[in-house]
């Protein structure tokens, strides 16, 4: 009870930090109210072109958020804390808990999101009575630690990298001493409802990943304890581990997109690593790739609505335009290109795609098929299981030549990529990516498009 006597009622709004350890907001929430109201908006599901508003998701997108929130609420009520899951707008639900609950204080993490960022200012305008509360939690560094302005967010990474080189990543918190108890009166039963409100719950074939905090610590301990991190440079770069049953890159993602893991929990534990088993140039780089992260983190942050803009942070709109049987044909794996068709069947079997894929598959739809990029970076807003707003949008914009990448224009030669990456159509056989092979357009007899 505050020193004046009056109750002070904290509602937390989860978004992307699905988690309790290393949760700076959430710490600041138990530090500072007497009881404390935990909620995560699952939004309806709208529709497929509106950034506005969260897009559409994968049923493995669903079940990977469905076992992540089911993690989280597990992790609350050891600490005797509730989650409720709303599914409506935070716009919509977050009122009605003011005035249901007398909220004095919100409390939620900095978010990159243009959606979640507008309803916390409407909501800060709205109810000037309240404290309000935003929290770095998603990036490796404090917006305080940054040596420059937001505006003055450099144009391109290594510039980044150069000015945050010295800065040192804090140390991951643990969970909470101690969590305010809940005001909710009964538990939200929101598992119930989940498939009510046509979202996906069942077990699906092909899950590479389980959602939620404990299943990314186990991941983050399995993959130290191995060598992996050793060789990491040498193997990022591949297209597919489960063809010779190696880890070529992290599988971090899926677990930071949505908050179960931290960016800072993984440095810690690279730190170990690198002090009690090996620091060499491997261990460096997956530091290195998550300074790629945190770039494209603040460059959301700095570009706002620019983001989803066709001309990106260009003066001048791309020459590409919108052809919906191309569109179609890459999102189902018929292109004319082999190596395409295999990543872009993978994304949709797993809901995962390596780094490499993603540039061959997001070139390829600029470039060969000349389709406006963020048709792509919807799609694939759609079906990442890691899918993150920042390091999504970024980088298509970077690929398609409106975004920070000082060269303007990266295409990828598609034949030779597949002869690097894919010398023996290991990935292409596996993935069926020879399958379906159609000329990009359909055409009639007397070679008018159909
Ligand atoms: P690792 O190679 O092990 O890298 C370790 C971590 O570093 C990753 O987990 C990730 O957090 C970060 N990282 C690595 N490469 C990048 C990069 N290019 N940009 C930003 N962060 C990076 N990543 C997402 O997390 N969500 C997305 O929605 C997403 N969309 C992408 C779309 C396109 C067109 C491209 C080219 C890349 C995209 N990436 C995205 C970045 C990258 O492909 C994935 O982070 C990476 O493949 C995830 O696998 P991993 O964890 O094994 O990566």
């Amino acid at each position: 009870m505050a020193s004046d006597g009056i109750l002070k009622t904290g509602l937390f709004w989860f978004t992307n930090d699905l988690r309790v350890d290393d949760n700076p907001a959430l710490a600041k929430a138990a530090a500072e109210v007497d009881k404390l109201i935990c909620i995560y908006c699952a939004a309806p599901i709208s529709t497929f072109h509106d950034h506005q508003a969260p897009g559409k998701l994968s049923p493995i997108r669903q079940q990977f958020l469905f076992d992540s929130l089911t993690d989280l609420e597990k992790a609350l009520a050891e600490q005797g804390q509730q989650l409720a899951v709303e599914f409506k707008s935070p716009g919509d639900a977050i009122p009605e808990y003011i005035t249901q609950y007398n909220i004095s204080h919100i409390y939620s993490s900095h978010n990159a999101g243009e959606y979640e960022q507008k309803i916390w200012n409407t909501l800060r305008k709205r109810y000037s009575m309240i404290q309000f509360s935003q929290i770095d939690t998603h990036t490796l560094f404090d917006r305080s630690q940054l040596p420059f302005a937001m505006e003055k967010l450099p144009e391109s990474f290594s510039k980044f990298r150069r000015l945050v080189s010295d800065i040192a990543v804090r140390e991951e918190l643990g969970k909470p001493s101690y969590l305010p108890s809940s005001c909710l009166s009964a538990q939200s039963n929101w598992q119930n409802t989940w498939e009510r409100h046509n979202f996906h719950s069942q077990p699906i074939e092909n899950q590479l990943f389980k959602g939620g905090s404990q299943a990314a610590r186990q991941h983050l301990q399995n993959y130290f304890k191995g060598r992996s991190a050793s060789t990491y440079k040498e193997t990022r770069n591949g297209l597919d581990e489960h063809s010779n049953g190696v880890n070529f890159s992290t599988k971090f993602s899926p677990w930071l997109s949505n908050g179960s893991l931290s960016a800072r929990q993984i440095v810690c534990h690279l730190q170990q690593y690198e002090s009690e088993v090996e620091a060499n140039e491997s261990t460096y780089w997956i530091y290195f790739e998550l300074l790629w992260r945190e770039y494209f983190q603040w460059y959301a942050h700095r570009h706002k609505a620019n983001l989803f803009k066709f001309q990106g942070i260009k003066n001048s709109n791309p020459t590409t335009s919108f052809y919906a049987e191309r569109f179609q044909k890459w999102c189902q794996g018929n292109t004319p290109y082999p190596i395409v068709n295999a990543c872009m069947n993978q994304l949709n079997a797993t809901g995962y795609m390596s780094n490499r894929g993603r540039q061959l598959v997001a070139s390829c739809f600029v470039h060969e098929l000349n389709l406006d990029w963020r048709y792509g970076a919807a799609y694939m807003e759609q079906q990442l299981v890691d899918y993150d707003v920042a390091s999504n949008w970024g980088n298509w914009q970077y690929l398609a030549g409106v975004g920070a990448d000082p060269r303007g224009h990266r295409r990828f030669d598609l034949d030779k990529q597949t002869k690097i990456y894919d010398p023996k159509g290991l990935f292409i056989n596996h993935w069926g990516g020879d399958q379906h092979l159609e000329a990009l357009d359909s055409r009639d007899i007397v070679d008018w498009p159909i």
